[in-house]
């Protein structure tokens, strides 16, 4: 596994500011990266904004230290500034050396009541992001597991690892106009038809311009001769 650094694009803001993480530039596993971009373009298209991760990969330290912490607040009852759940050392999703996928967003996705958090719910397993979160025992909206295989059929994202994020966003740029602009063939068959059947603006043109060839007033034919006349002497 290799874990790289989560980036901070105009989708995405990979250095979190979460309480004992500010300024840390957050990882993942790259297999998982595309899926997460994606994930992020999705949401900041739906008009949520940047996406902020607040934890990707967790070091070993630090999950002890989580441990220990989840630990004192069930002895004592009484929660620890940093303490929330905390998975049994190394087992967690977020562990820097057997998973290093998992993801604790900020963005308003931390709770269930906002609109953000919903969607992302909702709609990440098209991404390959997984709100596996609410099914702990102490609930987590911010929880997420991210697929590391391109998830298929969620037709936002165009796979290509050789490519750079600008050029990724070039060619979806591209391919949106292209689908804009494309007609539909229940577009244009009615126009078809109508030329079909000599019925239309399109065929009342082509009639005029024939008209217009064909006018001896027009000079039109005359030209038309005389240009045959050069090109076939
Ligand atoms: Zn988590």
């Amino acid at each position: 596994m290799t874990l790289v650094p989560i980036p901070t694009t105009e989708f995405i803001q990979g250095i979190s500011s979460a309480p004992g993480l500010v300024g840390v530039r957050q990882r993942i596993d790259s297999r998982a990266l595309p899926n997460l971009l994606a994930f992020a373009r999705g949401f900041h298209a739906a008009g949520y904004g940047q996406l902020e991760i607040n934890e990707g990969a967790r070091s070993r330290p630090r999950q002890d230290m989580l441990w220990d912490n989840w630990e004192a607040y069930l002895a004592r009852g009484k929660r620890p500034p940093v303490a929330a759940l905390a998975a049994v050392p190394y087992t967690s999703i977020h562990d820097e050396v057997e998973h290093g996928n998992a993801i604790d967003f900020g963005s308003g996705i931390g709770t269930s009541a906002t609109a953000a958090s919903v969607w992302a719910h909702k709609h990440g397993p098209e991404y390959g992001v997984r709100g596996t979160g609410v099914t702990f025992s102490v609930k987590e909206w911010w929880h997420f597991d991210i697929d590391k295989t391109s998830t298929a059929g969620s037709g936002t994202e165009i796979e290509d690892d050789d490519m750079n994020e600008d050029e990724r966003e070039l060619l979806r740029r591209a391919v949106k106009a292209g689908e804009d602009n494309a007609f539909t063939l229940s577009q244009i068959k009615p126009v078809i038809d109508a030329l079909n059947s000599g019925k239309g603006p399109i065929h009342s043109k082509l009639d005029k311009i024939l008209w217009t060839v064909a006018d001896p007033t027009s000079g039109m034919r005359k030209m038309l001769s005389d240009l045959i006349a050069k090109v076939t002497k």
